[in-house]
């Protein structure tokens, strides 16, 4: 496999994960062979998750969770959640990561909706704080279909997670918010464009569920308009981690590459770096079709959009 080469100079990946599967060598190998100046790892709560950031502390952001107590959390008490995000900031994390958008997520721990009054404090401070939040919200529109074993036909619809969203969003305005995989809206990208249209400080990372790619391909010509419309809200991701084959961590960065600087149409080198025959998106198709955008916008995209949104550089450690 050779390393990936760029059209632009600097790559950030907005969006990585460190699971603490595989050796540190490997995680470092990966991310030399898809070639990027930074990454941003979203971990989880456990206690050493700014391992990798304390190691190479140029290399890497860390956002971190915050963790839920069970009684507050019963008692639809949130308060404690200002003291929490204010020792994740002073331990050196450069952001947040939220999954409690995630239908799935939150049946498991019991979390409210995101616009519940529970939350209230955590927003209102991270507004205050203005630092960077990345959230995982709603999921792939084809998990709720009733032909799948692991349906979510019996959790809050898709529709349900982007009423909270707008709610969220509404009430605070200027909340410095990234939502992952594309906040599942591939297949509505009007809707994506009017919710950035009034909401300047929203993003969206393009880590794969790769839901979007599939129908953003449906029509290159609206989708390329879409991304130069945008240029400034669209950060580079791919959900690579640890737990990736070399294979698999460069099929997803490759394809990625492909979509946004050629003109190319290909099928899923995610699947194939899986030995796995293309599957087709929910939208029926397999083909994917690049967008071949301007270098200017790749480099927005690419890199600095993700500069922009939580920094020149990582914060420090204390
Ligand atoms: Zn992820």
């Amino acid at each position: 496999m050779q390393q990936i080469q760029w059209m632009v100079d600097r790559v950030i990946d907005a969006h990585v994960h460190f699971r603490h599967r595989e050796p540190v060598e490997h995680f470092n190998a990966i991310l030399d062979l898809v070639n990027y100046a930074q990454a941003n790892i979203l971990t989880g709560w456990e206690p050493n998750s700014l391992d990798r950031k304390r190691e190479q502390p140029a290399r890497f952001y860390t956002f971190g969770m915050l963790p839920h107590d069970p009684t507050k959390l019963a008692a639809g008490d949130g308060a404690y959640r200002v003291g929490l995000l204010e020792d994740l900031v002073a331990k050196g994390y450069d952001g947040v990561k939220m999954m409690e958008g995630k239908p799935a997520w939150r049946q498991q721990f019991k979390t409210p909706a995101i616009d519940d009054d529970y939350f209230r404090p955590f927003w209102e401070k991270a507004v205050a704080l203005d630092v960077p939040i990345t959230m995982h919200m709603a999921d792939p529109v084809d998990y709720w279909w009733e032909s799948r074993p692991d349906s979510y036909c019996h959790l809050d619809p898709q529709e349900e997670c982007f009423r909270q969203t707008e709610a969220v969003l509404t009430r605070h305005p200027n909340l410095r918010i990234t939502f992952a995989h594309f906040l599942f809206m591939g297949p509505q990208l009007n809707r994506l464009g009017d919710l950035f249209a009034r909401f300047p400080t929203m993003r969206v990372d393009m880590a794969l569920a790769d839901e979007y790619l599939y129908y953003c391909s449906d029509d290159p010509e609206t989708t390329r308009a879409f991304f130069i419309t945008w240029q400034d809200r669209i950060l580079y991701g791919t959900d690579i981690s640890d737990h990736n084959s070399l294979q698999l961590a460069h099929g997803k960065a490759e394809m990625i590459r492909l979509f946004l600087e050629t003109d190319q149409t290909f099928t899923s080198l995610r699947d194939k770096a899986s030995g796995n025959p293309p599957r087709p998106g929910s939208n029926g198709r397999t083909e994917l079709h690049g967008l071949a955008l301007p270098v200017e916008v790749l480099d927005k995209v690419l890199g600095r959009n993700f500069e922009s949104f939580a920094g020149r550089m990582p914060a420090p450690l204390p």
